[in-house]
């Protein structure tokens, strides 16, 4: 988290009053209406009431788009460019996000939801901060030099794929979308990019920041519209090189389909999860346990694909972590997302609170106890509010356990010894991220290394960094990770440049 000061809701009301929202298509450096003239409504999840009507692209405009980041990808206007230019522009973009942080902030809050105070600290900080880092290692990387024979320099580098397609999620729409941008661009890319429908508002304006920040015309297209036309296309066309998308796995599949019936384009997916946090018997500082477990579940209203959804706890401490449980949850204000001490507020929309609301539905009917939350709170106010929910009793094949739910709903389960702790963990077709409380360094090494996940934090609920590499196993992902170095790679095509020497004369 980056230290900033929150607004209070008296200015964020005064600063969304005097905002201009961009909602046209971005191609080419310019905004344009859709080809077809259509335009579909973005609300506000808290109040659920419209901000915006944002244009409704379709396939003809995926065409518009990729044909502008084909030209600028055959000139060579960004992928010529000297390294350190490239690095310069997008550290300038970087800089340009970090200074409209706080607009940028209220656009995503009152479009998605979030609480203002995670959007002004952490999602628009860490979209700047995630480009600058990718930038700043533009000129620090290097090719090889193969041990070619004598007489044979053998030369090893690595070169853009040319256009890559995104296609973003609703729950860190500006983040998701800098996670893509962010290495695709340092590599020389151009990209196409399509953010989720519900949350289309703070790419359209971070893509115009890019432009005046002097990043080329072509080199990021943002075409906004519905997943089934817009998404589709980006997946399908012949002229983009690479798809990266952040989403549900059922709809990850549909990507490697619509590679496989084309162009076979490079697919790089971050897909669901049903991550567990597991407690082992040793640990005696439950307080710490819990504020940690919350954080797993209830941050970002649990709309996060790593969301810790499964605490897998010793018999023997269950008792005393769900008490310590029930007072943290106390710091987890639920409430209008504009409000600065607000933690929780609305999930994205009425149709998603409806599908959390029937999963705490099958949780009951199945037999598991609710003992915190569990109902929509704050009706009046025309959002969509969950307040954090914690079901005790419950057991990994029920529902509520195998299902991601992408709500603020944890589910306690008990065990007994360390091996069936690791088979309950690794017991979900997923395997995005896990967590383990121990003070037994053996105990930490061996389930560390058991646990199918792409990231294990111990002794605290941990993503990484923006320096370390994020996917999963299984369901999780496919075909590369998010972050560090290693993302860099994954929107090149490795070349290999064999040069005979002729003898000496
Ligand atoms: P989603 O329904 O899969 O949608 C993701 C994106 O795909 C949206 O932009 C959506 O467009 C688009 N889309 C929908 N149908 C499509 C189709 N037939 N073809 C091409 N594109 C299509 O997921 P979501 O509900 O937005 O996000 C929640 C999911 O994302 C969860 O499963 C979560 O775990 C996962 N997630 C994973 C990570 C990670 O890094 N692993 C990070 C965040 C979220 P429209 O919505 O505009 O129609
Ligand atoms: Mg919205």
């Amino acid at each position: 988290m980056t230290d900033t000061l929150i607004p209070t809701r008296d200015a964020s009301l005064a600063a969304i009053a005097s905002l201009s929202l961009r909602t046209r298509l971005f191609i080419d450096g310019g905004f344009r209406d859709a080809q077809g003239g259509g335009r579909f409504t973005t609300e506000n999840p808290a109040t659920g009431k419209p901000i915006a009507e944002v244009a409704e692209g379709g396939p003809l405009d995926v065409d518009l788009a990729v044909a502008a980041a084909r030209r600028a990808a055959d000139d060579g206007r960004w992928s010529r460019l000297n390294p350190a230019d490239r690095k310069r522009l997008l550290i300038a973009w970087a800089d340009r996000i970090d200074a409209h942080r706080e607009e940028l902030a209220l656009i995503e809050t009152i479009d998605s939801g979030k609480p203002i105070a995670d959007t002004v600290s952490f999602d628009i900080g860490e979209t700047a901060n995630c480009i600058r880092w990718h930038a700043e290692a533009i000129d620090k990387l290097y090719g090889q030099v193969a041990p070619a024979p004598e007489g044979i320099v053998a030369t090893i580098t690595h070169e853009p794929l040319g256009v890559v397609g995104a296609v973003i999620p609703w729950n860190y729409p500006a983040l998701m979308a800098a996670w893509k941008m962010g290495p695709a661009l340092a590599t020389g890319n151009t990209m196409v990019i399509k953010p989720a429908s519900y949350t289309a508002l703070s790419l359209l304006r971070i893509a115009e920041l890019a432009s005046e920040a002097g990043i080329p015309d072509g080199v990021l297209n943002v075409v906004t519209g519905p997943g089934a036309s817009v998404g589709e296309a980006i997946g399908r066309h012949d002229g983009v090189d690479c798809v990266a998308f952040t989403g549900s796995t059922d709809v990850g599949r549909r990507f490697l389909h619509y590679a496989a019936e084309g162009n076979l384009k490079r697919v790089l997916l971050e897909l669901g999860g049903k991550s567990p946090q597991i407690v082992f018997p040793d640990v005696t500082d439950l307080v710490s346990v819990a504020a940690n477990a919350a954080i797993a579940i209830f941050m970002n209203m649990g709309e996060n694909c790593s969301a810790g959804s499964r605490l897998i706890v010793h018999r023997s401490k269950r008792a005393a972590l769900l008490e310590a449980l029930e007072v943290e949850v106390a710091n987890w204000p639920v409430g209008d997302p504009l409000d600065s001490s607000t933690r929780l507020g609305p999930l994205v929309s009425r149709s998603h609170m409806e599908t959390v609301l029937r999963y705490i539905a099958s949780g009951r009917a199945e037999g598991a106890r609710v003992v915190l939350g569990g109902e929509r709170v704050l009706a009046e106010s025309g959002g969509y509010f969950v307040p954090p929910t914690v079901f005790d009793g419950v057991r990994n094949d029920m529902t509520i356990a195998r299902e991601e739910i992408f709500g603020p709903v944890l589910s306690v389960i008990e065990f007994d010894t360390e091996a069936e702790a690791v088979a309950l963990a690794n017991d979900t077709p997923y395997g995005l991220a896990a967590s383990l409380y121990t003070d037994d360094l053996h105990v930490a090494h061996r389930v560390a290394r058991d646990l199918k996940a792409g990231v294990v934090g111990v002794n605290a609920y941990a993503e990484g960094d923006q320096t370390t590499p994020f996917g999963g196993y299984r369901l999780s992902g496919f075909g590369g990770h998010d972050k560090g170095v290693q993302a860099h790679d994954q929107y090149t095509e490795t070349k290999t440049t064999w040069i005979t020497l002729r003898s000496r004369p």
